[in-house]
């Protein structure tokens, strides 16, 4: 099996200083300092599997660089596997969501194959290694990688980034397929307390909520203008006279031309200057955009003029995931059926993946435009699409499902629907916000405080620099 080190750049965390405050600042720089001592020439490796889709993806991009800028040799890994490895790790990625998947055992077969290509990928991997370095493995589809390495004299960190909000049996049965390869993890992650699951059994375990960049080109400010343009190029809206090109700014800050237009099933361009309801995501089941159109259609006649895009990555970009291709289709089927009328206010929108800063200038020209952000997930685990939107003073509808609730309050920093599968509920939630625009625009901005306050990278990489600093000085 092919693995692959992702090339990382080096940005000092001290442009953070204008958002957070020096006082913020001071104290990140003293903890990477001290995770600087206390690797004394070492190396942290971050192991995953898709370098591009994603919230982990997303996160190792930028906090890495800053980590890197600080003179610390982190690294990143990205791991192989084949198509039945990565429905293997997708059935148990909804099972430890507590939801069926595609309802297939996880048995003595699967484990089989998982260890196949775990062995392949355990090799090429522990060439790079060295004893005493610190590995941090991301998620189901690494976890099979902690006894080689412990073997081979690392200490290992697994970082689990989903989870069930209660603990069910469907749940359990992917904790049980875990549990085996779980023994010689040193150190455990958690996005929320709640996803701690009982296998854990008193090893040491600390909470990271995840976080964003604000200077990223997914979350950097975006003149009006620049937003119309991103948008009019990438298709989503009428050209209107703008033959100018849409710029936006790469990580590395260089200005860039938007090339590639998004992939989009509709009618038609919109009428100019109708509200948009928005959902982001992955073709993910779990994310329920199928679940977003019915109720969109449902009950549009509450919902004025407003339009409906479902925005997610083009599917054959997301490496991991072998349900986008089936959702989007599901999507698909469901608009074709829907009666003329609804249909014209639906886009089902695929965005291109080939070039990561171009694909994020265009969900944050995306998210800017919505006038109402939604996430309908059924189960989540952080839900950095939250984070985002919320960042750019975005009101958000969204269920109270995993990482959500810890983000938004209720009523303060956007709206939260108890059930995500209580549509009508969904949709007297947009009907009530697209008719009261000041109660949307003070939800967004409590929104963007609160994710000032606990989700910029500076929180983020304090936690983890304490984390590993800890279990240095632990032996
Ligand atoms: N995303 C993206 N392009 C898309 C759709 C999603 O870059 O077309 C990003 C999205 O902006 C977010 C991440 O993928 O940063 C999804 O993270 P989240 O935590 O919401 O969910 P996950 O996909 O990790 O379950």
């Amino acid at each position: 099996m092919q693995v692959a080190e992702v090339a990382l750049g080096a940005t000092a965390v001290d442009r953070f200083a204008p958002i957070i405050g020096s006082g913020r600042v001071d104290l990140l720089h003293a903890h990477l300092d001290a995770l600087r001592h206390a690797l004394d020439g070492r190396t942290i490796w971050h192991v995953n599997s898709t370098a591009s889709g994603g919230g982990v993806a997303e996160m190792l991009h930028v906090l890495l660089a800053y980590e890197r800028a600080a003179g610390i040799d982190v690294r990143w890994v990205v791991v192989g596997g084949d198509a039945e490895f990565f429905t293997i790790t997708k059935r148990l990625h909804n099972r430890l969501h507590g939801s069926g998947g595609d309802a297939l055992p996880l048995d003595r077969a699967a484990h089989t194959h998982y260890q196949r290509v775990t062995r392949s990928n355990a090799e090429p991997l522990l060439a790079r290694v060295r004893p005493g370095d610190v590995v941090v493995l991301h998620d189901p589809q690494t976890a099979g990688l902690a006894a080689g390495l412990a073997a081979r004299g690392a200490r290992t960190v697994w970082r689990c980034h989903i989870g069930a909000d209660a603990p069910n049996g469907l749940a359990e049965e992917g904790w049980s397929f875990l549990r085996g390869y779980l023994d010689d993890v040193a150190a455990f992650v958690f996005s929320r307390q709640a996803h701690v699951p009982a296998v854990v059994n008193g090893a040491p375990t600390r909470i990271v909520p995840p976080s964003i960049d604000p200077f990223a080109p997914k979350n950097a400010p975006l003149a009006p203008d620049d937003v119309h343009a991103v948008l009019a190029h990438s298709g989503l809206l009428a050209r209107n006279g703008h033959a100018e090109p849409a710029r936006f700014r790469r990580a590395d800050g260089r200005l860039a031309t938007l090339r590639r237009r998004a992939d989009i099933i509709r009618e038609g361009p919109p009428p100019a200057d109708v509200p948009w309801i928005v959902q982001v995501s992955r073709w993910d089941r779990l994310k329920d955009m199928v679940g977003v159109l019915r109720a969109f259609a449902d009950h549009r006649a509450r919902l004025g003029e407003a339009h409906l895009a479902l925005v997610g990555p083009s599917v054959a970009g997301v490496s991991d995931d072998p349900e986008g291709q089936q959702v989007l289709a599901e999507c698909v089927a469901v608009w074709q059926r829907l009666p003329v009328a609804a249909r014209r206010r639906v886009h089902l929108v695929s965005l291109p993946m080939h070039d990561l800063d171009e694909n994020a200038a265009m969900v944050n020209a995306i998210q800017r435009h919505a006038t109402i952000l939604v996430q309908k997930s059924l189960a989540e685990g952080f839900g950095l699409t939250v984070t985002e939107g919320m960042w750019k003073a975005r009101p958000l509808v969204a269920s109270r499902v995993g990482g959500i609730q810890d983000q938004i309050r209720h009523s303060e920093s956007g709206l939260l629907i108890d059930d995500p599968s209580d549509s009508e509920a969904f949709a007297s939630a947009l009907g009530s916000l697209l008719a009261a625009p000041e109660q949307a625009r003070r939800l967004g901005e409590g929104a963007q405080a609160r994710v000032a306050d606990g989700f910029l990278g500076d929180r983020h990489l304090t936690r983890t620099a304490q984390l590993v600093t800890d279990l240095l000085s632990a032996g």
